[in-house]
């Protein structure tokens, strides 16, 4: 249980202020300090990291600056014994916010008032377009932290609230819970599908055509989760095709998302630039994660947020 330095790979500035993040410890027991590639570890060294890196298989722990890990070699860190830490747990908010802003968006076209704005045009918009979000139905897929943070805030729109997940454990604001099994019925009834699932092989893909064509024709989907969950050419076809009506997007097969894609052009489409999760205060919240694992790890308790 020994830990006795923590290290922060510079690759942390893709996320952080890595300076910043490092004065967040300055009242920490043990030394931080900052390391670029080529550092050697030992098991009384913890790493906090953005990128993945061969040499973290020597430290003791090891954490990841993001959600998403699936770039981390989760086998490996299993056969060496060491424990690797996601910063799941800390999104609900500002990512939740970001879904629930584009379905605002979304249902009382601030986007298209916006891309008016831009021509200098007093638009007037088709009788049938404008809609409420409330009473409207959100299917939900993925019930974790962000799941969790769009679903209350959803509901405290007066939204219904539907949901996906593998157990059936409940979540607040969420009225009914199905399985991966009945992903279909799920999302056939709903107006608005948010993606809030982590990209595993079992969710690779997960929303292509035959899907589309069960969602609603009216209805949008909301991908703030991991770009390939949704197979992109099939999306772009549906939307082209009217069998849903839009989408908004935070993540994206390939980012930046290409300048050719057929997306940057589509009225009814949000392209946003995985930014999410972005907040002033997002290092503090980080900061906050690691010290609490390291006093787990040092009382010897299973740490949070342990995905390997
Ligand atoms: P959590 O781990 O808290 O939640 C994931 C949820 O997905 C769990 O409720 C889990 O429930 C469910 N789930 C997992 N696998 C499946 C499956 N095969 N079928 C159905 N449900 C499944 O993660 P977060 O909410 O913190 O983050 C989710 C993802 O969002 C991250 O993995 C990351 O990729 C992405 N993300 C995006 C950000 C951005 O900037 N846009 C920022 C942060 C994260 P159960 O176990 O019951 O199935």
């Amino acid at each position: 249980n020994d830990l006795e330095q923590l290290y922060v790979h510079e690759s942390v500035e893709n996320v952080i202020p890595k300076e910043a993040f490092v004065e967040a410890f300055s009242d920490f027991p043990i030394p931080v300090e900052l390391v670029g590639d080529g550092e050697e570890y030992d098991e009384r060294d913890g790493v906090v990291t953005y990128v993945p890196g061969e040499e973290f298989l020597d430290a003791g722990w090891v954490h990841c600056a993001r959600a998403g890990y699936d770039a981390f070699d989760t086998e490996a860190y299993a056969e060496a014994g060491v424990p690797l830490t996601n910063s799941s747990g800390i999104h609900g908010a500002t990512v939740g916010e970001v879904a629930i802003g584009c379905m605002l968006s979304l249902a009382r076209m601030l986007h298209v008032y916006r891309d008016n704005q831009n021509e200098t045009h007093w638009y007037t918009p088709d009788y049938e377009r404008p809609f409420t979000v409330e009473n409207e139905r959100l299917c939900v897929l993925g019930l974790g932290t962000i799941g969790e943070g769009i679903a209350t805030r959803a509901d405290g729109l007066g939204m219904e609230v539907v949901g996906v997940r593998r157990s059936d454990e409940p979540v607040p604001g969420v009225s009914e819970i199905y399985g991966p099994d009945d992903l279909h019925e799920a999302i056939s009834d709903a107006r608005f599908v948010a993606i809030t699932l982590p990209h595993t092989p079992e969710t690779d893909g997960l929303l292509s055509t035959p899907e589309f064509e069960a969602m609603r024709e009216d209805s949008y989907l909301v991908n703030v989760a991991r770009g390939p969950i949704v197979d992109e050419d099939a999306l772009v076809s549906a939307i082209e095709d009217g069998e849903i009506a839009g989408a908004a997007l935070d993540v994206f097969e390939t980012e930046p998302l290409p300048d050719q894609s057929p997306l940057w052009d589509m009225e009814e489409v949000l392209v946003m630039p995985h930014k999410g999760s972005a907040t002033n205060r997002y290092h503090l919240d980080i900061a906050d994660l690691v010290k609490e694992n390291v006093e787990h790890y040092w009382a010897g308790e299973e740490l949070r947020n342990r995905v390997a």
